[in-house]
């Protein structure tokens, strides 16, 4: 058996380890908090309970292979369900769309609505990811890539020039349509001016699989990881902080913790699942980066609402400055709600007055209030669950992940992802799995 220390317990952290005590290794699995789960962890108080990040996922199939080829299938542990309406968006001109998730026909009426025409519009755009996804799927979201080695087809996308903010305004006319296209990125903590246009691929990939959410919201996820860790016998360790990896003749031979240091052992392998600029032994190799920065957060209780407010879909996109987001899908007593609104600009006012602006007026409403900043938000999760912000074609080589220069040093989570969001955190601990493969002892 090999001995591999996973860094960091939360959705991509816990993913690494139980896939890789799966193929045989003696894993143990190291975690600064009290518990697993990192950014999946949800807020909970006053008998509200809140999805801290996450509400949804695109691409299903990842979550679905992690459960399978780690024990149970996820079928058997928790219920994800298909979204009929990803988001709904709302415009300053009062016009508003609600996305369908998983069909084009879905996508093209729903779009129509904005005006004639428009829908066509739309799926012409989506429609020139089809081949991008196939390109990029095949040689770098599901296979261990080599920047060194890379097939022509991704090459040319990699170095293309092109930025999504370009293409965006090359495309569509109609504003609108920029802001929908848009708004994934805006919602990671991303300028569109330094995306590549390719990484607009996510408008495919919630048109051909569409939105989920999960039963019970995303703690849930958290919870049956969690659980996994001890039917795969992985060694978990919380509330022990990582300080950094100890080298020796250019590999990783222990790590540092605030409990003392941890042997590799011969053969082991370490997997870092948290912002690598946080140890110093991985600083230099990721000093080019910056982290994308979350949004203010404002979860919020309430109740006695108003019928126009209960039919709202699971997320609502109120655009303007600044853009809000309402998520309402959180755990509420009886009667009650639970919503979450993100806050993308500079707001300027009280977070209810401005969504009052919108017509969505909760000032009677709030029995319970939880605000947090972007600072209080990155000092909880010790990092940026959204990973590194695009700086445009170039961050894509100076991520590390899923291999670093240190040969027996992976990389996976957030920060080793050209998207942020599960599908690609989920598909990144796949890709060290891949990586490491089974043990040879
Ligand atoms: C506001 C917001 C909304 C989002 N919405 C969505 C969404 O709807 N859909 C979607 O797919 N994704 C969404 N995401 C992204 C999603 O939450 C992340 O992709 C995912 O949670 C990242 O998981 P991770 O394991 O890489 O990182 P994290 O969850 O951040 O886990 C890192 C773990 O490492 C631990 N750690 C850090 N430093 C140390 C150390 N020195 N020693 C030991 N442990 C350490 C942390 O405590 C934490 O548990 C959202 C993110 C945000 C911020």
């Amino acid at each position: 058996m090999t001995r591999v220390i996973v860094l960091g317990g939360g959705y991509a952290g816990m993913a690494s380890a139980a896939r890789l005590a799966k193929l045989g290794h003696s894993v143990t699995l190291l975690e600064a908090s009290g518990q697993l789960g990192g950014a999946l962890v949800p807020v909970r108080e006053e008998g509200f309970t809140w999805d801290a990040s996450a509400t949804s996922t695109l691409l299903p199939a990842v979550m679905r292979d992690l459960f399978r080829k780690s024990g149970r299938p996820a079928e058997r542990e928790l219920e994800l369900v298909p979204m009929d309406v990803i988001r709904e968006h709302r415009f300053a001109d009062k016009t508003s769309v609600a996305v369908p998730g998983g069909t084009r026909g879905a996508q093209l009426a729903a779009f129509d609505g904005l005006g004639p025409g428009i829908g066509q519009q739309w799926t012409d755009y989506v429609a020139r990811f089809s081949e991008d996804w196939e390109v990029l799927r095949k040689h770098y979201f599901e296979v261990p890539w080599e920047p060194s080695a890379l097939p022509s087809a991704v090459a040319e996308r990699f170095r293309s020039r092109e930025t999504l903010h370009k293409r965006l305004r090359k495309t569509f006319k109609d504003e609108r349509l920029r802001l929908v296209a848009g708004h994934p990125f805006v919602a990671a903590g991303q300028e569109l001016r330094d995306v590549p246009a390719w990484a607009g691929l996510t408008a495919y990939l919630e048109q051909r699989f569409g939105g989920w959410r999960v039963e019970g919201g995303m703690g849930v996820v958290a919870e049956v990881l969690a659980a996994r860790m001890t039917t795969r016998r992985v060694s978990v360790q919380t509330a022990t902080r990582v300080e950094d990896i100890i080298l020796r003749g250019g590999r990783a031979v222990a790590v540092s913790t605030t409990d003392g240091e941890i042997d590799l052992g011969v053969d082991g392998a370490v997997v870092v699942a948290l912002d690598p600029r946080s140890l110093p032994a991985l600083r230099p190799l990721v000093e080019r980066t910056l982290p994308a920065i979350p949004p203010m957060t404002f979860h919020l209780g309430l109740a006695s609402l108003p019928d126009h407010l209960l039919d709202l879909p699971d997320e609502l996109v109120l655009h303007g400055e600044p853009t809000l987001v309402v998520r309402t899908r959180g755990i509420a007593p009886e009667g009650q709600h639970a919503w979450t609104v993100h806050s993308y600009g500079k707001l300027m006012e009280d977070v209810l007055l401005a969504l009052a602006r919108h017509k969505v007026d909760l000032r009677e409403h709030v029995v319970h209030r939880v605000d947090l900043g972007a600072a209080e938000l990155v000092r909880r999760w010790r990092g940026s669950p959204l990973g590194v912000k695009w700086e445009g074609r170039s961050t894509v080589f100076q991520r590390l992940g899923p291999r670093t220069p240190i040969p027996n040093v992976y990389a996976a989570g957030a920060h080793a992802t050209p998207g942020s969001g599960l599908p690609f955190t989920g598909l990144s601990s796949a890709l060290v799995a891949q990586s490491i493969g089974p043990s040879q002892r």
